[in-house]
């Protein structure tokens, strides 16, 4: 499996990297990665894949995970294994999703601790956030005030740390697992996000590496999603 450099450091926008194999002429697998790809709620990464040899570039239109291989599927073939290639991320794409991803861990930590809510979705896009809470009753001025407390956190400015724990150590602290649906827990090391001095939990994404990066949410809508399940939008400004 290549090195998925974004998990070490989500600010890599530019990295060097071997084509492993191309399958259908058109999806590449590379020895190492800062490209992430589309899962957990969570958009993929856009960018360029250079050749070294001839400067051809190959734009990268979608990125994903396929039986555990991180595929980048590029606009055109050309491509061969053991090409010698330079990659380099929209970096405008990325920060914003990483914007919004750290937002959505700050209002999961702020529903949870303050109200008892726990997220049971998410979709992070480049134009909005989405999460679905397990809120029993609509409530629109609970919501209203739990994204007050999300701003003035972010004010607040906790940096935001990445580190590893063994599966044991984490899997004592359940709380780490409350917003990872579906979370790899067959994993030796398992990698937590930590908003120091507020919430941390077990997550493979990028993140902003202090809250004040996020800017401000702003809470837009939400809608009834069957029983028990508020659907809650925002943007970030
Ligand atoms: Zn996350």
């Amino acid at each position: 499996m290549a090195e998925a450099l974004y998990m070490e450091d989500s600010y890599l926008k530019e990295f060097d990297a071997v084509v492993k194999a191309v399958s259908k002429g058109k999806y590449v697998i590379l020895d190492r990665t800062a490209f992430f790809p589309k899962g957990g709620g969570i958009e993929y990464d856009t960018g360029v894949i250079t050749r070294k040899s001839d400067y051809k570039e190959f734009k990268v239109v979608f990125v994903g995970k396929f039986d555990g291989e991180i595929s980048h599927e590029v606009d055109q073939e050309g491509l061969k294994e053991g090409d010698e290639v330079h990659c380099r991320l929209d970096w405008d794409r990325r920060y914003l999703l990483m914007r919004y991803h750290t937002a959505a861990h700050v209002l999961s930590g702020v529903f949870y601790k303050e109200y008892g809510l726990m997220m049971t979705g998410n979709q992070m896009t480049l134009e909005k956030g989405r999460m679905d809470m397990n809120m029993e009753e609509m409530d629109p001025e609970m919501i209203s005030e739990g994204f007050k407390k999300a701003n003035e956190l972010i004010k607040k400015d906790f940096p935001v740390e990445i580190y590893s724990k063994t599966k044991e150590e984490a899997e004592k602290d359940p709380t780490l697992f409350k917003l990872a649906i579906g979370f790899p827990h067959k994993l030796d090391k398992i990698r937590i996000v930590d908003i120091k001095g507020f919430d941390a939990q077990a997550d493979g994404g990028c993140h902003v590496k202090s809250l004040k990066e996020i800017g401000k949410i702003r809470f837009t809508e939400a809608i009834n999603k069957g029983k028990e399940n508020r659907r809650v939008y925002f943007v970030l400004e």
